[in-house]
């Protein structure tokens, strides 16, 4: 009898073990997992050296020159974790546009605040627990989400909501976990993952080898990209109770002109929606 009961006990600590550090806590909800990001985020970049070596030549030179008719890029990235994306863009010196960088743990984007701190101004660090996105559609000329597909609950929802926000024409630059990723139950082929991608929209889908546990993905959404012209996260942030775009800056909050409600920004200037 006792026997069974730590077996038991044994096997319920390996899955949560399993589900935590290794699943990152998908199955667990987004406000699981943004507390336990929150708790790892002093300590996160330690463990991502190796894949972080090439950002330069593998992710923000070919989004730049995929992006060289557009003066000033208005950019999303979502899942942004410690802001890996916006700084490989911003160390750029051809780089002249904005990122709206987005995470649901307020404690990874601090650390991404502390990092990206040489370039005020040039990007806005958004913590959204949920979709939908608080943007009309058609809004960025690039949207991006990096190793992080494979830990939400389920990949329809935020390729959908990336669509619908990126402009006719605009690029969208992604990551695939690879088959010696071990996330068994999150790899998709290849070519199932591009046509998962066209199922959604997309054309011009390439998937490349990038490194051991991610291949690179690259897409467009039909059409002809016109530039955004929007500057910062102010010209596209709709009002979570009138839906409406006019939010007005104060020192530590956002209010919408609207319906008066107050969004607050965190000391680090985090926009916690
Ligand atoms: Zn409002």
């Amino acid at each position: 009898m006792w026997l069974w009961i730590i077996v038991i006990i044994l096997l319920i600590l390996f899955a949560l073990d399993r589900e935590i550090y290794f699943y990152e806590a998908t199955h667990l909800g987004p406000r699981v997992q943004a507390w336990l990001y929150d708790r790892w985020a002093r300590k996160y970049d330690r463990s991502k050296g190796e894949s972080q070596k090439q950002d330069a030549e593998v992710l923000a030179r070919p989004a730049l020159e995929a992006l060289r008719n557009v003066p000033a890029p208005f950019i999303l990235d979502l899942a942004t974790g410690t802001g890996r994306m916006p700084l490989a863009l911003l160390k750029e010196t051809t780089f002249n546009g904005h990122i709206v960088a987005v995470d649901v743990s307020q404690g990874m984007l601090e650390q991404a605040s502390q990092k990206l701190e040489q370039s005020q101004g040039r990007f806005t660090l958004l913590r959204l627990i949920d979709f939908p996105l608080p943007f009309p559609d058609n809004s960025f000329d690039m949207v991006s989400c990096m190793e992080a597909l494979e830990v939400m609950p389920e990949m329809d929802r935020p390729l959908e909501e990336l669509f619908r926000v990126l402009r006719p024409g605009g690029f969208f630059l992604a990551s695939r976990g690879t088959e010696a990723s071990g996330r068994k139950s999150k790899v998709i082929g290849r070519d199932d993952f591009k046509s998962l991608l066209e199922s959604k929209g997309f054309e011009q889908v390439e998937v490349i080898t990038w490194w051991k546990w991610f291949d690179r993905v690259t897409a467009r959404k039909p059409g002809q990209l016109t530039p955004s012209n929007h500057r910062t996260l102010t010209d596209i942030l709709q009002c979570p109770s009138c839906k409406k775009i006019n939010f007005i800056r104060a020192e530590n909050n956002l209010k919408c002109h609207e319906c008066g409600k107050t969004i607050f920004l965190s000391t680090a200037g985090i926009v916690l929606l």
